[in-house]
Protein backbone atom coordinates (compact mmCIF):
# COMPACT_ATOMS: atom_id res chain seq x y z
CA UNK A 1 0.00 0.00 0.00
CA UNK A 2 1.32 3.38 -1.45
CA UNK A 3 2.37 5.71 1.90
CA UNK A 4 -0.43 7.86 0.81
CA UNK A 5 -3.03 6.09 1.41
CA UNK A 6 -4.07 4.90 5.17
CA UNK A 7 -6.81 2.52 5.62
CA UNK A 8 -8.40 3.32 9.29
CA UNK A 9 -11.77 2.51 10.61
CA UNK A 10 -13.57 5.65 11.33
CA UNK A 11 -12.91 8.98 10.16
CA UNK A 12 -14.25 12.46 12.25
CA UNK A 13 -13.58 15.37 10.11
CA UNK A 14 -14.18 18.36 12.08
CA UNK A 15 -13.11 19.30 15.73
CA UNK A 16 -16.29 21.03 16.78
CA UNK A 17 -17.90 20.12 20.01
CA UNK A 18 -19.37 17.22 18.07
CA UNK A 19 -16.37 15.84 16.27
CA UNK A 20 -14.49 15.72 19.34
CA UNK A 21 -17.03 14.41 21.98
CA UNK A 22 -17.70 11.85 18.87
CA UNK A 23 -13.78 10.73 19.12
CA UNK A 24 -14.07 10.28 23.07
CA UNK A 25 -16.79 7.50 22.41
CA UNK A 26 -15.26 6.19 18.96
CA UNK A 27 -11.62 5.80 21.00
CA UNK A 28 -12.90 4.36 24.32
CA UNK A 29 -15.07 1.71 22.18
CA UNK A 30 -11.88 1.07 20.38
CA UNK A 31 -12.27 2.66 16.44
CA UNK A 32 -9.35 4.06 16.62
CA UNK A 33 -10.76 7.79 15.46
CA UNK A 34 -8.63 10.20 13.14
CA UNK A 35 -9.76 13.55 13.31
CA UNK A 36 -9.45 16.17 11.14
CA UNK A 37 -9.29 19.24 12.21
CA UNK A 38 -10.43 21.54 9.45
CA UNK A 39 -9.74 25.24 8.49
CA UNK A 40 -10.70 26.42 12.31
CA UNK A 41 -9.12 23.99 14.85
CA UNK A 42 -11.92 23.87 17.76
CA UNK A 43 -14.66 25.21 15.38
CA UNK A 44 -17.06 27.58 16.22
CA UNK A 45 -16.57 28.06 19.99
CA UNK A 46 -12.70 29.31 19.48
CA UNK A 47 -14.10 32.53 17.99
CA UNK A 48 -16.07 33.16 21.46
CA UNK A 49 -15.06 34.39 24.23
CA UNK A 50 -17.19 33.11 27.19
CA UNK A 51 -19.11 30.02 26.90
CA UNK A 52 -21.34 29.78 30.04
CA UNK A 53 -23.97 27.91 28.84
CA UNK A 54 -22.13 24.09 28.57
CA UNK A 55 -23.35 22.24 32.02
CA UNK A 56 -20.42 21.30 34.22
CA UNK A 57 -18.49 24.92 34.09
CA UNK A 58 -19.98 26.92 37.02
CA UNK A 59 -17.89 29.82 36.16
CA UNK A 60 -18.17 29.69 32.66
CA UNK A 61 -15.30 29.01 30.39
CA UNK A 62 -13.46 30.55 27.44
CA UNK A 63 -14.27 28.67 23.98
CA UNK A 64 -10.67 28.19 22.68
CA UNK A 65 -9.76 26.73 26.25
CA UNK A 66 -13.19 24.19 26.75
CA UNK A 67 -12.61 22.95 22.95
CA UNK A 68 -8.65 22.12 24.32
CA UNK A 69 -9.85 20.59 26.99
CA UNK A 70 -12.07 18.31 24.50
CA UNK A 71 -9.22 17.59 22.31
CA UNK A 72 -6.88 16.46 25.24
CA UNK A 73 -10.07 13.92 26.52
CA UNK A 74 -10.35 12.79 22.61
CA UNK A 75 -6.61 12.07 22.93
CA UNK A 76 -6.52 10.30 26.08
CA UNK A 77 -8.27 8.06 25.30
CA UNK A 78 -6.11 7.03 21.65
CA UNK A 79 -7.98 9.42 19.39
CA UNK A 80 -5.45 10.87 16.47
CA UNK A 81 -5.98 14.35 15.70
CA UNK A 82 -4.63 15.85 12.47
CA UNK A 83 -4.38 19.77 11.33
CA UNK A 84 -5.27 19.08 7.95
CA UNK A 85 -8.62 19.89 5.66
CA UNK A 86 -10.18 17.15 3.91
CA UNK A 87 -10.78 18.60 0.37
CA UNK A 88 -12.70 15.73 -1.01
CA UNK A 89 -14.46 12.53 -0.48
CA UNK A 90 -15.69 9.41 -2.51
CA UNK A 91 -18.44 7.96 -0.62
CA UNK A 92 -19.21 4.02 -0.27
CA UNK A 93 -23.30 2.81 -1.12
CA UNK A 94 -22.72 -0.28 0.11
CA UNK A 95 -23.10 -1.63 3.16
CA UNK A 96 -19.56 -2.69 4.35
CA UNK A 97 -17.62 -0.46 1.57
CA UNK A 98 -14.74 1.46 2.06
CA UNK A 99 -15.18 5.05 1.84
CA UNK A 100 -12.16 7.93 0.73
CA UNK A 101 -11.56 11.15 2.04
CA UNK A 102 -8.36 13.21 -0.01
CA UNK A 103 -6.29 15.28 2.64
CA UNK A 104 -5.53 18.53 1.48
CA UNK A 105 -5.23 17.18 -1.74
CA UNK A 106 -3.14 14.98 -1.56
CA UNK A 107 -3.03 11.72 0.49
CA UNK A 108 -5.51 9.70 0.71
CA UNK A 109 -7.52 8.22 3.91
CA UNK A 110 -9.85 4.92 3.19
CA UNK A 111 -12.54 4.92 6.13
CA UNK A 112 -14.97 1.91 7.21
CA UNK A 113 -17.09 4.70 8.73
CA UNK A 114 -17.06 8.28 8.39
CA UNK A 115 -18.29 10.70 10.67
CA UNK A 116 -19.13 14.47 9.70
CA UNK A 117 -18.70 17.20 12.40
CA UNK A 118 -17.98 19.91 9.69
CA UNK A 119 -20.08 22.40 11.75
CA UNK A 120 -21.70 25.64 9.91
CA UNK A 121 -20.33 28.49 9.81
CA UNK A 122 -22.48 32.16 10.30
CA UNK A 123 -23.03 34.49 7.68
CA UNK A 124 -21.64 38.26 8.45
CA UNK A 125 -22.66 41.20 6.42
CA UNK A 126 -19.04 41.27 5.44
CA UNK A 127 -18.64 45.35 5.72
CA UNK A 128 -15.48 46.33 7.39
CA UNK A 129 -16.80 48.17 10.99
CA UNK A 130 -18.52 45.04 11.21
CA UNK A 131 -15.53 42.83 10.40
CA UNK A 132 -13.00 45.28 12.75
CA UNK A 133 -15.60 44.93 15.57
CA UNK A 134 -16.17 41.18 15.59
CA UNK A 135 -15.59 40.30 19.46
CA UNK A 136 -15.81 43.62 20.46
CA UNK A 137 -19.85 43.54 20.16
CA UNK A 138 -20.57 42.36 17.18
CA UNK A 139 -21.57 39.09 17.30
CA UNK A 140 -23.52 36.09 15.43
CA UNK A 141 -24.94 34.40 18.76
CA UNK A 142 -27.49 36.35 20.90
CA UNK A 143 -28.05 33.32 23.05
CA UNK A 144 -24.07 32.74 23.15
CA UNK A 145 -23.55 36.17 24.13
CA UNK A 146 -26.82 38.22 24.69
CA UNK A 147 -26.09 37.58 28.39
CA UNK A 148 -23.44 40.31 28.22
CA UNK A 149 -25.39 43.24 26.85
CA UNK A 150 -28.24 42.78 30.18
CA UNK A 151 -29.60 46.01 31.01
CA UNK A 152 -28.09 47.58 27.14
CA UNK A 153 -29.55 49.00 24.26
CA UNK A 154 -28.63 46.68 21.45
CA UNK A 155 -29.71 45.68 17.89
CA UNK A 156 -29.75 42.86 15.85
CA UNK A 157 -30.15 42.16 11.64
CA UNK A 158 -32.35 40.00 9.89
CA UNK A 159 -35.94 39.08 9.57
CA UNK A 160 -35.94 35.14 9.20
CA UNK A 161 -36.83 32.86 12.36
CA UNK A 162 -33.48 32.79 13.83
CA UNK A 163 -33.48 36.77 14.29
CA UNK A 164 -36.70 36.82 15.66
CA UNK A 165 -36.19 34.02 18.18
CA UNK A 166 -32.63 35.92 18.91
CA UNK A 167 -34.39 39.43 18.85
CA UNK A 168 -37.07 38.19 21.57
CA UNK A 169 -34.15 36.85 23.66
CA UNK A 170 -32.29 39.15 23.65
CA UNK A 171 -35.97 41.74 24.46
CA UNK A 172 -35.78 39.62 27.29
CA UNK A 173 -32.84 40.95 29.17
CA UNK A 174 -31.62 43.97 27.23
CA UNK A 175 -32.83 47.32 27.91
CA UNK A 176 -33.26 47.68 23.93
CA UNK A 177 -33.82 46.37 20.96
CA UNK A 178 -33.56 47.56 17.56
CA UNK A 179 -34.12 44.89 14.95
CA UNK A 180 -33.30 45.74 11.44
CA UNK A 181 -35.35 43.78 8.55
CA UNK A 182 -33.66 45.02 4.72
CA UNK A 183 -37.41 44.36 3.19
CA UNK A 184 -40.84 45.84 3.66
CA UNK A 185 -42.10 42.35 5.67
CA UNK A 186 -40.43 39.71 8.33
CA UNK A 187 -39.73 36.19 6.79
CA UNK A 188 -40.43 34.62 9.89
CA UNK A 189 -42.98 32.86 11.01
CA UNK A 190 -46.39 34.23 11.78
CA UNK A 191 -46.04 32.86 15.60
CA UNK A 192 -42.31 34.21 15.38
CA UNK A 193 -43.69 37.91 14.27
CA UNK A 194 -46.09 38.02 16.73
CA UNK A 195 -44.32 37.05 19.59
CA UNK A 196 -41.61 39.62 18.42
CA UNK A 197 -44.42 42.32 18.09
CA UNK A 198 -46.08 41.62 21.47
CA UNK A 199 -42.69 42.98 22.84
CA UNK A 200 -42.77 46.48 24.20
CA UNK A 201 -39.38 47.10 24.32
CA UNK A 202 -38.17 45.91 20.46
CA UNK A 203 -38.83 47.63 17.79
CA UNK A 204 -38.93 46.90 14.15
CA UNK A 205 -37.09 49.27 11.30
CA UNK A 206 -38.24 48.04 7.96
CA UNK A 207 -36.73 48.75 5.19
CA UNK A 208 -33.61 49.32 6.83
CA UNK A 209 -30.03 48.15 7.08
CA UNK A 210 -26.51 48.53 8.29
CA UNK A 211 -24.51 51.68 6.96
CA UNK A 212 -21.81 51.23 9.78
CA UNK A 213 -21.01 49.91 13.18
CA UNK A 214 -19.85 52.75 15.29
CA UNK A 215 -16.96 52.78 17.81
CA UNK A 216 -13.12 52.23 17.57
CA UNK A 217 -12.46 48.83 19.90
CA UNK A 218 -15.61 48.15 21.14
CA UNK A 219 -19.35 49.00 19.40
CA UNK A 220 -20.80 52.06 20.53
CA UNK A 221 -23.55 52.87 18.16
CA UNK A 222 -25.16 52.29 14.93
CA UNK A 223 -25.29 54.34 11.82
CA UNK A 224 -28.91 52.63 10.10
CA UNK A 225 -29.87 53.30 6.34
CA UNK A 226 -33.13 53.49 5.03
CA UNK A 227 -33.01 51.66 1.77
CA UNK A 228 -36.22 53.47 0.42
CA UNK A 229 -35.35 57.00 1.67
CA UNK A 230 -31.53 56.94 1.93
CA UNK A 231 -31.68 58.84 5.23
CA UNK A 232 -29.38 57.69 7.76
CA UNK A 233 -29.70 57.56 11.43
CA UNK A 234 -27.37 56.69 14.09
CA UNK A 235 -28.22 55.01 16.98
CA UNK A 236 -26.41 54.00 20.61
CA UNK A 237 -26.07 50.51 20.95
CA UNK A 238 -23.23 48.52 22.60
CA UNK A 239 -24.24 45.21 20.69
CA UNK A 240 -24.77 44.03 17.57
CA UNK A 241 -26.10 40.97 16.53
CA UNK A 242 -25.75 39.67 13.00
CA UNK A 243 -28.69 36.99 12.48
CA UNK A 244 -28.86 36.35 8.80
CA UNK A 245 -28.83 32.74 8.26
CA UNK A 246 -25.61 30.09 8.75
CA UNK A 247 -24.03 28.45 5.97
CA UNK A 248 -23.13 24.47 6.95
CA UNK A 249 -19.86 23.28 5.42
CA UNK A 250 -21.36 20.94 3.28
CA UNK A 251 -19.59 21.47 -0.15
CA UNK A 252 -17.60 18.46 -0.63
CA UNK A 253 -20.12 15.74 0.16
CA UNK A 254 -22.69 17.74 -2.61
CA UNK A 255 -24.17 14.94 -4.97
CA UNK A 256 -23.26 12.40 -2.71
CA UNK A 257 -25.14 12.87 0.47
CA UNK A 258 -28.88 13.27 1.10
CA UNK A 259 -29.05 17.14 1.81
CA UNK A 260 -32.05 19.61 2.08
CA UNK A 261 -32.15 22.60 0.01
CA UNK A 262 -30.14 24.79 1.86
CA UNK A 263 -27.05 22.10 2.44
CA UNK A 264 -27.45 20.58 6.19
CA UNK A 265 -26.64 16.93 5.76
CA UNK A 266 -30.86 14.51 5.80
CA UNK A 267 -30.47 12.47 9.05
CA UNK A 268 -32.68 9.34 9.39
CA UNK A 269 -35.13 9.74 12.29
CA UNK A 270 -33.69 10.54 15.65
CA UNK A 271 -30.35 9.16 14.56
CA UNK A 272 -27.24 10.45 12.97
CA UNK A 273 -27.03 7.89 9.54
CA UNK A 274 -27.16 9.40 6.81
CA UNK A 275 -28.37 8.02 3.41
CA UNK A 276 -25.52 6.05 2.86
CA UNK A 277 -24.18 3.29 5.34
CA UNK A 278 -21.56 3.91 7.55
CA UNK A 279 -21.50 7.76 6.70
CA UNK A 280 -22.79 9.78 9.68
CA UNK A 281 -23.66 13.32 10.38
CA UNK A 282 -23.62 15.40 13.72
CA UNK A 283 -23.47 18.80 15.06
CA UNK A 284 -24.53 21.99 12.95
CA UNK A 285 -23.80 20.06 9.87
CA UNK A 286 -27.30 18.21 10.08
CA UNK A 287 -28.86 20.95 12.35
CA UNK A 288 -30.14 24.00 11.58
CA UNK A 289 -32.57 24.35 14.55
CA UNK A 290 -30.38 24.01 17.88
CA UNK A 291 -27.13 24.78 16.99
CA UNK A 292 -25.53 24.41 20.67
CA UNK A 293 -22.25 23.25 21.53
CA UNK A 294 -24.32 20.95 23.87
CA UNK A 295 -26.61 19.81 21.23
CA UNK A 296 -23.95 19.21 18.96
CA UNK A 297 -21.78 17.10 21.96
CA UNK A 298 -25.08 14.92 22.36
CA UNK A 299 -25.21 14.16 18.77
CA UNK A 300 -21.55 13.33 18.21
CA UNK A 301 -22.16 11.04 20.97
CA UNK A 302 -25.16 9.28 19.43
CA UNK A 303 -22.44 9.37 15.81
CA UNK A 304 -19.97 7.37 17.48
CA UNK A 305 -22.29 4.59 19.02
CA UNK A 306 -23.72 4.69 15.90
CA UNK A 307 -20.64 4.11 14.10
CA UNK A 308 -19.75 1.77 16.13
CA UNK A 309 -23.32 -0.69 16.22
CA UNK A 310 -22.82 -0.46 12.20
CA UNK A 311 -19.37 -1.95 12.45
CA UNK A 312 -20.38 -4.78 14.52
CA UNK A 313 -23.06 -5.46 12.22
CA UNK A 314 -20.79 -5.61 9.37
CA UNK A 315 -18.14 -7.29 11.26
CA UNK A 316 -20.51 -9.97 13.10
CA UNK A 317 -20.26 -13.40 11.24
CA UNK A 318 -23.20 -13.89 8.97
CA UNK A 319 -26.09 -16.18 10.37
CA UNK A 320 -26.45 -19.45 8.25
CA UNK A 321 -30.25 -20.39 8.22
P1 LIG B 1 -33.25 32.76 6.85
O1 LIG B 1 -32.48 32.53 5.60
O2 LIG B 1 -34.61 32.22 6.98
O3 LIG B 1 -33.38 34.34 7.09
C1 LIG B 1 -32.30 35.18 6.93
C2 LIG B 1 -32.77 36.61 7.17
O4 LIG B 1 -31.62 37.45 7.07
C3 LIG B 1 -33.79 37.12 6.15
O5 LIG B 1 -34.65 38.03 6.76
C4 LIG B 1 -32.89 37.83 5.14
O6 LIG B 1 -33.53 38.89 4.47
C5 LIG B 1 -31.84 38.43 6.06
N1 LIG B 1 -30.60 38.70 5.37
C6 LIG B 1 -29.84 37.85 4.62
N2 LIG B 1 -28.74 38.46 4.18
C7 LIG B 1 -28.81 39.73 4.63
C8 LIG B 1 -27.98 40.86 4.50
N3 LIG B 1 -26.83 40.81 3.82
N4 LIG B 1 -28.36 42.02 5.09
C9 LIG B 1 -29.50 42.08 5.79
N5 LIG B 1 -30.34 41.06 5.96
C10 LIG B 1 -29.99 39.88 5.38
O7 LIG B 1 -32.26 32.25 8.01
P2 LIG B 1 -32.60 31.81 9.50
O8 LIG B 1 -31.29 31.54 10.14
O9 LIG B 1 -33.48 32.78 10.15
O10 LIG B 1 -33.38 30.44 9.35
C11 LIG B 1 -32.80 29.32 8.63
C12 LIG B 1 -33.83 28.19 8.62
O11 LIG B 1 -33.97 27.65 9.94
C13 LIG B 1 -35.22 28.64 8.20
O12 LIG B 1 -35.80 27.61 7.45
C14 LIG B 1 -35.93 28.82 9.51
O13 LIG B 1 -37.34 28.69 9.39
C15 LIG B 1 -35.32 27.71 10.37
N6 LIG B 1 -35.39 28.04 11.79
C16 LIG B 1 -36.43 27.57 12.52
C17 LIG B 1 -36.56 27.87 13.84
C18 LIG B 1 -37.71 27.34 14.58
O14 LIG B 1 -38.58 26.74 13.97
N7 LIG B 1 -37.77 27.52 15.88
C19 LIG B 1 -35.57 28.70 14.56
C20 LIG B 1 -34.50 29.17 13.70
C21 LIG B 1 -34.44 28.85 12.37
P3 LIG B 1 -34.51 38.65 3.22
O15 LIG B 1 -35.79 38.11 3.78
O16 LIG B 1 -34.61 40.02 2.68
O17 LIG B 1 -33.81 37.69 2.31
Amino acid sequence: MSEKVERIKTLIIGSGPAGYTAAIYAARADLKPVVYTGMEPGGQLTTTTEVDNFPGYPEGIDGPTMMMQLQQQAERFGTEVRIGMITAVELSKQVGGIHKATVDNDKTIEAETIIISTGATAKYLNIPSEQRLRGGGVSACAVCDGFFYKGQDVAIVGGGDTAAEEASYLANICNKVTMLIRKDYMRASKAMQHRVNSLPNLEVRFNTQVDEVLGEQVVEGLRMLNNQTNEKEDIAITGLFIAIGHKPNTDIFKGQIDMDETGYIITNGKSTKTNLPGVFACGDSQDKEYRQAVTAAGTGCMAALDAERYLATIEAPKEVV
